[in-house]
């Protein structure tokens, strides 16, 4: 394993095996026999781990009879206890991370640490495993070709309501991870601002009380408003169709005459020719209809 960054792309060797490596482990989300044999391995070889919830992952390493020095790193705690990492990996010593579950650096501390671990010339690497998000995509039935992760909605209203605006137009698979005394506002900010549209559920992933439900925004919300959300939730929309988007934009312009149109284009910057190219191409048109058009109205 050999890591470069752009400032030095060539450090020695020697120079990196004198400091540790950052092992950021995946860990089960929900059963744990979904464990990896290098996850244990990792586990068992590091000399010390940094956990998000320490009594969590002290149940992980019980499970698999592991004693190893245990330390919290967390949202709260990532700058001084990422400075300590640091200082630990420069002395030689290999460290684990781990998250509460599934994949560390996924809506869970990781991120930060990999940059300053980047930053300090130091080897980072992962160990792959679950992740909750690619689960709940691949068994949403949904198109998984293209897809985006939005991870948990901003609480500010505002910032939440921009923030799901900013996907009206998105015609990939988006992902959401939402806890259950949430899931009835989401759904409702959901179903106001994007409309109706196919969304999967996936909850419980891994255990035993696995449950995926494939159904509209609006029946996902008149079943949840009758039956209490339990267990965390993976939440999979489809994007909006390319032929919905183009009808929409088609809509948008059907008031705009042809000449204010072309008018549009060409304040904008736009040479006649381009101008009536792109008006033909927002109202569904041949360049020569809307040639002939303006020529008939006498503004060519
Ligand atoms: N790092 C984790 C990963 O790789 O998936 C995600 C951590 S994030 C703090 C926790 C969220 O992941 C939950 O609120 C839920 O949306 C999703 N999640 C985690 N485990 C899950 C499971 N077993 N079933 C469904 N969703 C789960």
């Amino acid at each position: 394993m050999n890591q470069d960054n752009c400032e030095n792309p060539f450090p020695k060797n020697e120079q990196l095996q004198e400091k540790g490596t950052l092992y950021l482990v995946a860990t089960p989300i929900g059963n744990l026999g979904d464990i990896t044999l290098r996850a244990l391995e990792t586990l068992r070889s590091v000399d010390a781990i940094a956990a998000e919830d320490t009594r969590q992952t002290v149940k992980l390493l019980n499970h698999f009879e592991i004693k190893k020095p245990l330390f919290s790193y967390f949202e709260h705690n990532k700058n001084v206890k990422g400075g300590y990492i640091i200082k630990l990996l420069e002395e030689g010593k290999n460290i684990a991370l781990v998250s509460d579950a599934g994949s560390p650096g996924i809506s869970d501390p990781g991120e930060d640490i990999v940059k300053l671990a980047e930053q300090n010339g130091i080897n980072v690497t992962m160990i792959p495993g679950p992740v909750a998000a690619v689960a709940g995509l691949v068994l949403s039935g949904l198109p998984t070709g293209r897809f985006v992760f939005e991870g948990f909605l901003p609480m500010n209203k505002r910032t939440r309501k921009e923030r799901i605006l900013s996907l009206k137009n998105e015609t990939r698979t988006i992902i959401f991870y939402e806890a259950p005394h949430k899931l009835i506002y989401t759904l409702n900010d959901l179903l106001d601002i994007l409309g109706d549209r196919r969304i999967s559920l996936a909850r419980e992933l891994t255990k035993k009380y696995e449950e995926i439900k494939r159904c509209m925004l609006s029946e996902a919300l008149q079943f949840y408003n009758n039956e209490p959300p339990r267990g965390e939730f993976v939440l999979v929309l489809e994007g909006i169709s390319e032929q919905v988007l183009e009808e929409e934009e088609r809509e948008k312009w059907e008031s705009v005459s042809l000449e204010q149109h072309v008018k549009i284009y060409t304040e904008m910057g736009l040479d006649k020719k381009e101008a009536i190219r792109k008006v033909a191409e927002d109202k569904g048109l041949s360049k020569r209809d809307v040639y002939n058009e303006l020529v008939r109205n006498q503004n060519i």
